[in-house]
């Protein structure tokens, strides 16, 4: 039989390895108040909103790990059923294809399979995670001064997830009952990316409609929103 969705999380079971924040450390407080604000029931898109007195970069270092660590989990919910004969590109439905490149071994835009592009992005994304220039650990470290954008290339590139398994693999969400879950997660990352501006309307555009159906309003969204072409191809570099 199946595992369900709540196996997957008393069992563990992700596609990576967890990355956990050290008890003690400013990121660890700010993280069990962000989980504190979601447990109490608080609405999602005050629960966003940056603490007084808290520094933006250190409440968008924990909230990059948490999207990291959650979307890596749905993603291992999936996994198994994303392969290169049902996903022979990465794109989110007929009118967005992604293209990899990351400066070392793709130099150029490159189409590739779903869970090739999926499994680069994420060890991309966890490199960077786990780069103490760029997460520092330690209280006194001062975050790098492209911290920020690169924050918002990772959260934009972690998008790219849900668009795939939203698109693609709705179906594995729903026979596991994991939909509720996984919307919950989608909506706390939409508010948070727009919140703090983090990720462009351009780029959100292969998820629009159901995010407006999900949010019930996407008026923030829809200031910026201009139409697309026919068919966009999103590089993973510019
Ligand atoms: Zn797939």
């Amino acid at each position: 039989m199946a595992l369900s969705f709540i196996d997957f999380f008393q069992k563990g079971r992700t596609f990576r390895p967890k990355k956990k924040f050290e008890p003690g450390t400013l990121k660890y407080s700010l993280h069990k108040h962000a989980q504190a604000s979601l447990n109490s029931g608080i609405n999602l898109r005050h629960a966003v909103q940056l603490p007084p007195g808290e520094d933006l970069n250190d409440w968008v270092a924990v909230h990059v790990v948490d999207f990291f660590n959650r979307i890596n989990l749905i993603y291992g919910t999936v996994c198994d059923y994303c392969v290169e004969e049902t996903c022979p590109t990465m794109c989110g439905g007929p009118k967005f294809e992604y293209l990899w490149a990351d400066g070392h071994r793709y130099k150029k835009p490159t189409p590739l399979p779903a869970p090739h592009y999926i499994s680069l992005l994420m060890d991309w994304v966890e490199m960077q995670i786990n780069n103490e220039y760029l997460f520092p650990v330690k209280v006194d470290t001062p975050f790098p001064k492209n911290f920020l954008p690169m924050c918002k290339k990772i959260l934009t590139r972690l998008f790219r997830v849900f668009v795939h398994v939203y698109i693609h693999h709705f179906d594995r969400l729903v026979a596991i009952g994991a939909e509720a879950h996984v919307n919950t997660c989608y909506k706390h990352f939409y508010y948070f990316v727009i919140e703090c501006d983090l990720v462009s309307p351009k780029e959100l555009e292969p998820l629009r409609e159901m995010t407006a159906r999900i949010c019930k309003d996407v008026s923030v969204y829809d200031k910026h929103h201009q139409p697309s072409s026919p068919v966009t191809r999103l590089a993973a570099v510019r």
